[in-house]
């Protein structure tokens, strides 16, 4: 018998929906993402974003999967990392149905989601990881049962980078889908910092020298351009060494950044000389949305696990690397 899960994700600024079965079949997913007209994602207007839109986008998911409140058998939510605001007014809405439909409640975190549902979706059993977000940079392998983060963006997230160049010259919210087709008309690479630290990155540097090429005249082409083979080439040395490092013969890369065709395909190239598949996650299933939480959520309570209301408080600061994966023990 088939169980199926909805999964409810709100950690920054987006809310989703999901309906997943424990095959695997992704019944609905509906989510949508705050857009302000100008300036960055305030916590507080999010969260008022997720409880003023989250009971419409709930029940649009369920009319999708075709399924009433009923049926459905689990609830999961991004319990983290996010933005605290925004996890609460997530969890409310996620232990609300738990205890109203009398089912189990499962926290999801954020990050683990991302790779699992790239899992379901390429069928890949242990690939390294590139997540890449408007808030997470993380190249991830599974190994002695977690999730482990063998590097990451040491300031900014390369999603938050590409979003705070493009507010600078006036593009809108999200930047990078502007900032690829800009980068397709440019002719000339300008130099930007490159900045590798062992296995980490940093891209704040390279934010304000591309602002800089922009205050002398450089075209916003040639720099969005630079920063795409700049901020890829740096993430991909760190993919490369990864897969080298752990032998793994999978690459994965999943996030809203994963959107980016110009990143698939350096990373596909490192994916090839290293004798490894490549996948990018598709579109729908790249960015924040409930699927992947609803997908966690299943493996979890597989697995045996259970969030009791009592202790179901949100996680703003939990790590990849901090839960033990116990539905992965036998890898
Ligand atoms: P997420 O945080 O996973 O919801 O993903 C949103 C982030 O993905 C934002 O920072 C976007 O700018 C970024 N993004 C979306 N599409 C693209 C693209 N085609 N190229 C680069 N970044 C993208
Ligand atoms: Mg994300």
């Amino acid at each position: 018998m088939s169980l199926l899960c909805l999964g409810l994700e709100g950690t920054a600024h987006s809310f989703g929906a999901g309906v997943v079965s424990s095959k695997g079949e992704v019944l609905s997913n509906i989510w949508h993402m705050l857009s302000p007209a100008e300036g960055g994602i305030h916590p507080r207007e999010a969260s008022r974003h997720h409880s003023d839109m989250g009971p419409g986008i709930i029940r649009r998911s369920l009319e999708e999967a075709g399924i009433s409140h009923n049926e459905i058998q689990l609830v999961s939510f991004s319990r983290g990392p996010g933005l605290g605001p925004c996890l609460r007014t997530t969890a409310t809405m996620a232990r609300t149905l738990a205890q109203k439909l009398s089912v189990p409640l499962i926290g999801v975190n954020h990050c683990v989601a991302h790779i699992e549902i790239g899992c379901l979706e390429s069928g890949f059993e242990d690939p390294v990881t590139i997540y890449a977000s408007g808030g997470n940079t993380q190249v991830i392998a599974f190994a002695g049962g977690r999730f482990r983060t063998f590097g990451e963006t040491l300031d900014i997230a390369l999603g938050n980078m590409l979003d705070v160049f493009g507010r600078t010259i006036g593009m809108s919210f999200p930047a990078g889908p502007s900032i690829e087709r800009k980068a397709a008309e440019g002719v000339e690479y300008h130099q930007l910092p490159y900045s590798v630290k062992g296995m980490d990155l940093s891209y704040s540097g390279m934010l304000t020298a591309a602002k800089k090429l922009h205050l002398e005249g450089v075209p916003i082409a040639d720099i969005c351009l630079s920063i795409q083979e700049t901020a890829f080439g740096m993430l991909a040395e760190v993919a490369e060494r990864a897969v080298a490092h752990t032998k793994k013969n999978e690459l994965l890369l999943t996030g809203g950044v994963a959107r980016n065709n110009r990143l698939t395909e350096i990373l596909e190239g490192v994916a090839e000389r290293h004798g490894a598949s490549f996948h990018r996650v598709s579109p729908p299933l790249a960015g924040d949305q409930g699927a992947m939480i609803a997908w966690t959520g299943i493996l979890q309570h597989q697995a045996g696990d259970e969030l009791p209301i009592s202790d179901s408080h949100v996680m703003p600061k939990w790590r990849t690397d901090e839960q033990d994966i116990i539905w992965r023990r036998k890898l």
